[in-house]
């Protein structure tokens, strides 16, 4: 089979404008991957000289990631990417300190499951989609042993006020433990400033330029955490699981590149983004950007993600159309059984159902480039039109 056929490198032709889903390589971290891969180490457990060049690798990316994250090399946990980060967090601090687990409304399944799972429960956000600060302060009490708060959504990019989340818990319940996923942030933000407070940091490389099936874990020294993978005890005994030896390098070149472009990066994609919503918002009617705050300043948003919703359209009829014409987009919500459902995050918002319906996200990474958004700005105000006049 010829992997580079056509079928495999759509992405060249088309907009591809759902970097928050997944967002190419870079090539640095396709580099660096390829480079530990055509080295045939061996396994990083194993004492003979394959075995500990391996773990010289592993040990390097750790060290890496440690200082772009503002960690220890000891407090990073490689995993699988943010699903099972998340899940190790919540579930590994339960098994430790069985108590009550709190997470905002608008957390990812990742997050929202294994609270639900032990019997957790939700805190809402505002209309603007940040955690309401005064409710949660009300549920923190000595029951509650973790609050899980995403630093960044991934349907809208709100940004949640981190740090004073994290000194709320530590003040009312100095024994809790405060995770974030912080998966949709990696790329935008400074992690060590950012999420310096949080004693769990969930990151996925796949988000920020490392390939599918890397992540990893930050456990703060003297967060007690149980494994939820038991076997050989690799990761300190905190992850079972021969190591990705290759993806970990990868993941933690990614994380330097993203690190060392951060403050153009996100000044051209912010650009990008403006132009793309604020055309949007001029050529539809009936168009909202619900996490927009009133004043129209979108500083506090991720400056990848693009949300809007719009009157008379169903998001997935939308989508169909703009795939059709060469633009990869995203609902933003979750996709089951072949039905988009609502978005629970637009609903904590109090977003009515009909507006929810008409959600679109559009994300923006490092391979968007002004031609893909003029594209978009074609398309979708025709699909729009196309769909408001066939209803
Ligand atoms: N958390 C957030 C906020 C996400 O956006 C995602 C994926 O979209 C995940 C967790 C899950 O990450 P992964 O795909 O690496 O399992």
């Amino acid at each position: 089979m010829d992997l580079t056929s056509r079928s495999h490198t759509l992405r060249t032709v088309r907009a591809y404008l759902d970097h928050a889903a997944t967002t190419p390589p870079r090539p640095e971290a396709v580099a660096a991957m390829a480079d530990v891969l055509a080295r045939q180490l061996g396994n990083p457990s194993s004492v003979h000289a394959s075995g500990q060049a391996a773990r010289r690798v592993l040990d390097d990316a750790r060290d890496l990631l440690a200082e772009v994250l503002g960690a220890k090399p000891s407090e990073i946990v490689f995993t699988s990417g943010g699903t099972e980060s998340d899940n190790l967090a919540i579930t590994g601090v339960l098994a430790c300190h069985p108590g009550r687990a709190l997470c905002s409304a608008i957390e990812h399944e990742a997050v929202l499951e294994p609270v639900h799972a032990a019997g957790g429960r939700t805190v809402p956000v505002t209309s603007s989609g940040v955690v309401d600060l005064d409710v949660l302060a009300a549920q923190l009490d000595d029951t509650v042993s973790i609050v899980s708060v995403m630093t960044a959504n991934n349907e809208n990019g709100v940004i949640q006020p981190i740090a004073e989340i994290a000194a709320l818990v530590h003040d009312r319940v100095p024994g809790a433990v405060f995770h974030t996923d912080a998966v949709q942030a990696a790329g935008w933000l400074d992690l060590s400033t950012a999420a310096a407070y949080a004693d769990l940091v969930a990151i996925s490389g796949h988000k920020f330029g490392a390939p599918i099936g890397s992540g990893v874990l930050v456990v703060r020294e003297g967060t007690e955490l149980a494994p939820v993978l038991l076997g050989g005890g690799q990761e300190h005994e905190r992850r079972s699981g021969t190591p990705n030896v290759a993806g970990a390098m990868a993941l933690a070149v990614a994380a330097r590149v993203a690190a060392e472009n951060r403050s153009d990066f996100v000044i051209s994609v912010a650009r990008m983004r403006d132009r793309l919503a604020d055309g949007l918002g001029a050529t539809i009617d009936g168009m909202i950007e619900p996490a927009r705050p009133a004043n129209g300043d979108r500083s506090g948003l991720a400056p990848g993600i693009v949300q809007v919703c719009i009157a008379g359209v169903e998001g997935e009829a939308l989508l169909f159309l703009l795939d059709e014409a060469g633009v990869d987009a995203s609902a933003g919500s979750a996709c089951a059984a072949g039905a988009l459902d609502p978005s629970h995050v637009l609903a904590a918002m109090g977003v009515p159902t009909e507006m929810a319906r008409g959600a679109l996200r559009l994300s923006l990474g490092h391979t968007t480039t002004d031609s893909d958004v003029d594209r978009a700005l074609d398309v979708i105000p025709a699909a729009v039109e196309q769909l408001r006049s066939a209803a």
